[in-house]
């Protein structure tokens, strides 16, 4: 199936717009094969048979354009490709109870969803398009059609229904796929508003945010929480002695083995350059102990990167928030305060706020 849909031009890596492009493409190929046995078989109309195989094949040109990447030529022979075949099936063959004209109504969504709104020049198509859709729809109510395809009421009652329920079911699915992409591009957005790039744990901005909350929680409730900065000693001749790639790996290694001893529900995020943050929610009683393993391990356990072990130690400053506090920012600036006690104490240490 994957190399039949590349052979027509799809590509998994194609963007959003283009993808829907060509779906909507396979899907237009598809209608006008679907309606051509009627043409052929019950209204018997060879010239409405021919014009309708001239508009598939402008239709089948969608895809060799698509596989030369000529993307905006495809997306305006699927669009325009659509209106004329809607224009003459509406003034000259269908009669106007068959409500033909509805089909223009799905010219807006479709026009909205293939074009890029990012790039001018498909912006302009967008208003163009949806004029003259506009101006088609007028037309087509204002003028009396040809009628030239002879179908009994049964048939014209069937269209009728076929092209009210058409238009609305395809709106539906453009309008429910926009609605989704929208959705997913604010998750990726959020997600990396909220993610530090190298180390991909939290930032920040999810450390005032997180803990602002359960600052508020333990005032109020019987819940429990502690701060802790963590800062890298001589962090700056790592990056001397082995260059700043090995440097980023190592806050990289980090942020793993500081992962790999909290809780799932505790928080750990890049607080600065090679300062890192972890909130410990619901406190442990032991919560002192899992530190001091911490900086253990970090002490002990050197870090492989090139076949190169590299040893590293760390200062903490602790805070929790069974002391009073006036908000989050000023247990941070304690926690700030600790950190550099134990800095000045030699590094390598811990200090805990009593
Ligand atoms: P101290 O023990 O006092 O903390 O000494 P230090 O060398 O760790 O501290 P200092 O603040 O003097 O230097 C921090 C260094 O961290 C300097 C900066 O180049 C490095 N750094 C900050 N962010 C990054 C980063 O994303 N990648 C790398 N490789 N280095 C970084
Ligand atoms: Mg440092
Ligand atoms: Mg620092």
């Amino acid at each position: 199936m994957k190399s039949i849909l590349s052979y027509f031009g799809y590509q998994p890596s194609l963007e959003r717009e283009n993808k829907f492009a060509f779906i909507i493409g396979i899907f237009g190929v598809l209608q006008l094969l679907s309606f051509l046995p009627f043409y052929a078989f019950v209204a018997k109309n060879i010239i409405l048979v021919i014009e309708t195989l001239i508009v598939l094949f402008a239709y089948m040109l969608v895809f060799p354009l698509f596989r030369k990447k000529r993307f905006l030529l495809a997306k305006n022979i699927i669009v325009f490709g659509f209106m004329v075949q809607v224009a003459l099936l509406v003034l000259i063959w269908f009669p106007k109870e068959t409500n033909f004209r509805y089909y223009y109504f799905i010219v807006a969504p479709i026009s909205f969803f293939i074009f890029n709104f990012g790039k001018k020049s498909e912006r302009t198509y967008i208003i163009f398009i949806n004029l003259l859709a506009a101006i088609l729809l007028i037309i087509s109510d204002i003028l009396q059609p040809l009628e030239l395809l002879a179908i009994s009421s049964s048939f014209t009652k069937a269209f009728s229904f076929m092209s009210l329920s058409f238009t609305i079911i395809s709106e539906m699915i453009v309008f429910y796929f926009y609605a989704m992409n929208l959705h997913d591009t604010e998750l990726s957005l959020k997600r990396l508003a909220n993610t530090d790039a190298l180390t991909n744990v939290a930032n920040r901005r999810v450390l005032f945010k997180e803990g602002e909350l359960f600052f508020h929680l333990c005032e109020d409730e019987n819940s429990s929480f502690a701060l802790v900065l963590l800062d890298i000693d001589y962090f700056k001749n790592i990056n001397d002695q082995y260059g700043h790639p090995v440097g980023d790996e190592v806050l990289r290694i980090l942020t793993s083995r500081i992962s790999g001893f909290i809780r799932k529900n505790d928080l750990v995020c890049r607080y600065g350059g090679e300062e890192f943050a972890i909130l410990f929610k619901a406190l442990p009683n032991d919560y002192k102990r899992i530190i001091e393993q911490l900086k253990e391990n970090i002490e002990s356990d050197p870090f492989v990167i090139d076949n190169e072990k590299i040893h590293i130690t760390a200062s903490y400053g602790v805070v929790d928030c069974h002391h009073t506090f006036e908000s989050f920012s000023a247990m941070v600036a304690i926690a700030d305060k600790m950190l550099y006690k134990a800095k000045e104490a030699g590094r390598n240490q811990i200090k805990f706020y009593e």
